[in-house]
């Protein structure tokens, strides 16, 4: 059934619904609960929860962070306290990476003739600003066809306006969300390209360091992606989640609650554990 979707961005990172909008249209289409998981902020929660009251829809606390292992790897962090001190300081820091990182992109458009102010970002699209703010905007001025044509001309490694930013160690990041409450789960873990073997690898790393759970539903992923993906979770006996990664109109092809073509489905009772093991950690 679908009923919940546990991974989805708002206008406080890089969708383009904000929080409570998004609440709103997870209201139309009948879900029960979403997961509320910006890159790098969990900001978009109270006015989530507070429409989500008013709505009669659960919503649940997350974030999304961005780290690296080999190579990128993202983990979720559900029922995070933002405001714990193991967790707010380091939060503070990525922002701040990152924005020295965006500081110097758009110096570097400014310097080509473009008409992009970073103060003007700021006040557009608020803190966790990145590259698919910047991607947008070059569509907007007509140097790009889409987000995608955008990144592969512009804002991808090797590019113009790619500019790297720091990461947190895969580690680190898991270790901060259980400490501030939360429970880590490994995101899409097929966006990594690694095989069966690679990716046990990474699970049982993950695992020594608290990792909880394992993404296996999720846009685009078959039926039997999923199936072995919930072998993998149930073998290292950690929780199953699941989530379109919507992000509104820039990934129009991602619905929120369905996913690709409909394909995703995401049982309550996902979220249901997950509260649980959550309860039984505090
Ligand atoms: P940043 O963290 O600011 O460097 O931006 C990374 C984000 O850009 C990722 O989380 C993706 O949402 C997005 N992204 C990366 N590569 C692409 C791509 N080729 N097309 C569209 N979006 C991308
Ligand atoms: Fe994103
Ligand atoms: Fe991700
Ligand atoms: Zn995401």
């Amino acid at each position: 059934m679908r009923e919940i979707d546990l991974h989805v961005h708002t206008t406080e990172s890089d969708g383009t619904k904000s929080p409570a909008e998004v609440v709103r249209l997870a209201k139309d289409l009948g879900l029960r609960a979403i997961a509320v998981t910006d890159h790098d902020t969990a900001a978009g929660y109270p006015a989530a929860a507070a429409e989500g009251e008013r709505l009669g829809v659960e919503v649940v606390p997350g974030i999304e962070i961005s780290t690296v292992f080999s190579g990128a790897v993202h983990i979720l962090g559900y029922f995070i306290d933002p405001q714990s001190p193991e967790i707010a300081p380091v939060l503070e820091w990525v922002l701040k990476d990152r924005d020295e990182r965006n500081r110097v992109i758009a110096r570097r458009m400014a310097s080509d003739g473009l008409p992009v102010s970073y103060d003007a970002m700021r006040e557009r699209f608020g803190s966790a600003i990145g590259r698919p703010h910047f991607a947008e905007l070059l569509v907007e001025l007509g140097l790009a066809r889409d987000v995608k044509d955008a990144f592969e001309r512009f804002m991808e490694k090797g590019r113009r306006y790619y500019e790297p930013r720091h990461f947190l160690s895969l580690e680190r990041s898991i270790w901060i969300i259980r400490r501030s409450g939360g429970i880590p789960v490994l995101a899409h873990p097929f966006q990594y390209r690694l095989d069966d073997s690679r990716l046990r690898e990474l699970i049982e790393h993950a695992v020594q360091y608290g990792l909880e759970g394992i993404e296996c539903r999720y846009s685009g992923y078959t039926p039997e992606q999923t199936a072995y993906l919930l072998s993998l979770a149930r073998e290292y006996k950690l929780l199953d989640t699941g989530g379109s990664d919507f992000h509104g109109d820039v990934k129009p092809h991602i619905a929120l609650g369905t996913g690709i073509g409909g394909g995703l489905e995401v049982p309550y009772v996902c979220l249901e554990k997950m509260r649980e093991r959550a309860k039984n950690a505090e």
